[in-house]
């Protein structure tokens, strides 16, 4: 027996994946995005540029697959960067270009609840805007999207402000004296951000640390005054639009590349992974990538997998969309399976969902069969109704039947559908 790679899953019923995929892209389209499909194989230089060296992501959680000429080729672990490679790469002049795109990422971590290896995502992007608006439509888009359409109302938005690169590497001076003044209580792990990557001890896990990090400076405390401007419009824009928020001073987001704005969807209901949505303005990632255009974007993306996990208790509540009736024909012996199929042909260039019996069994658990799958009419095909040219229709609901001329059957079926 050869099983599945741990950290992967197997989705056998597509239905609430579906639900949320196919909502989000009914949304996203109601905002005016166009939806966008990149590659599933990148280099590793884009990551490594994009994410950062001493991200955990670039540093031990990338799926390698191989080196060709000098480019080693990976499985991409988020999609911002893609996308921000093809905006570039195509050297697309829409002022702002609203993307979106759906699919699997990868990463090589240690698998836990609510976490895959390869997991699938929604991912949303307004690149070649600096305008504060659209960081406060994309927050009020996917409120709305998780509070109104999946209707769910218990979580919250976390939302920070790091300021513009400037703000950020003198902050990084104001940190450094207060880290120095506690040093001798923190974890190792926070003395090493402390001299690689020092805005990224506030995603210290350790609870020491975090107690520590309350009394903290703040960067949004500490931004220029065009920055600190455009902080106060955010919130007031979002209180006008009713989205209820609370600042975190500690949201910083891991990547390298975030600035400005930054924000997450959190539930409790996920245990210790709280966040399923985040996003972010990153107007430094196309210089990262080597270009020298000036790109200011927003973005965000949510995690399919983690949302079915939110969702999967209150399947009552949501809507899915109404399967077709199912109509089944049982042919009585090996004789009428000729006949069965011919009318299943006609039925299926009707657009009717058919299904044919073909196994062979008994009439009854046949019967049986269509009854368990959920069928409104079973097509009973014996030798009579073969000879006479008919169908005898059985109406699974109410129990009736009635004889039905073959010629007749998907005009008749059309009519009770
Ligand atoms: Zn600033
Ligand atoms: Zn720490």
């Amino acid at each position: 027996m050869i099983s599945r790679i741990k950290g992967t899953h197997d989705l056998l019923d597509v239905k609430l994946f579906n639900l949320i995929v196919d909502q989000a892209k009914h949304l996203l389209q109601n905002y005016h995005f166009s939806e966008i499909i990149t590659p599933i194989l990148e280099p590793i230089e884009l990551y490594k540029r994009s994410l950062g060296l001493e991200t955990d992501i670039v540093s031990k959680e990338m799926f390698i697959v191989s080196s060709e000429n000098e480019e080693t080729i990976c499985l991409r672990p988020e999609a911002t960067a893609a996308t921000m490679r093809a905006f570039l790469e195509h050297s697309i002049q829409s002022n702002p270009w609203k993307v979106f795109s759906c699919g699997p990422l990868f990463r090589h971590e240690r698998p836990q609840k609510g976490r895959y290896r390869q997991f699938n995502q929604v991912n949303i992007e307004i690149i070649n805007s600096s305008a504060i608006a659209h960081d406060i439509q994309l927050i009020t888009m996917l409120e709305r999207f998780f509070g109104q359409i999946l209707k769910r109302d218990s979580f919250a938005l976390a939302l920070n402000f790091l300021g513009c690169y400037n703000d950020r590497q003198s902050f990084k001076g104001i940190l450094q004296n207060f880290l120095i003044s506690i040093q001798d209580q923190l974890c190792s792990q926070c003395l090493i951000r402390k001299e690689k990557n020092i805005m990224r001890v506030f995603d210290c896990k350790n609870q020491t640390c975090q107690a520590l990090y309350a009394q903290a400076p703040q960067i949004a405390q500490h931004v220029c005054a065009s920055c600190a401007l455009e902080w106060q419009q955010l919130q007031e824009q979002l209180s006008l639009l009713s989205v209820s928020f609370n600042y975190k001073p500690q949201l910083v987001r891991g990547l390298d590349y975030y600035d400005k704005t930054v924000f997450e969807f959190i539930s409790d209901n996920l245990g210790a992974q709280t966040a399923f949505c985040g996003g972010g303005r990153y107007d430094a990632l196309p210089q990262q990538l080597g270009s020298d255009q000036q790109v200011p974007s927003v973005g965000a993306a949510f995690g399919v997998e983690r949302l079915m996990l939110l969702l999967e208790p209150h399947l009552n509540q949501l809507t899915f969309p109404v399967q077709p009736a199912l109509h089944v024909i049982i042919p009585f012996t090996q004789e009428q399976q000729r006949l069965a199929l011919l009318l299943a042909d006609e039925m299926h260039a009707a657009n009717l969902c058919t299904d044919v019996f073909v196994e062979g069994d008994s009439v009854k658990s046949m019967l049986r069969k269509a009854n368990k799958m959920g069928a409104r009419f079973a097509l009973l095909l014996g030798p009579d109704e073969h000879t006479a040219r008919e169908v005898m229709v059985k109406d699974m609901v109410d129990g009736t039947q009635e004889t039905i001329h073959q010629a007749d059957l998907v005009m008749f079926l059309k009519s009770k559908n």
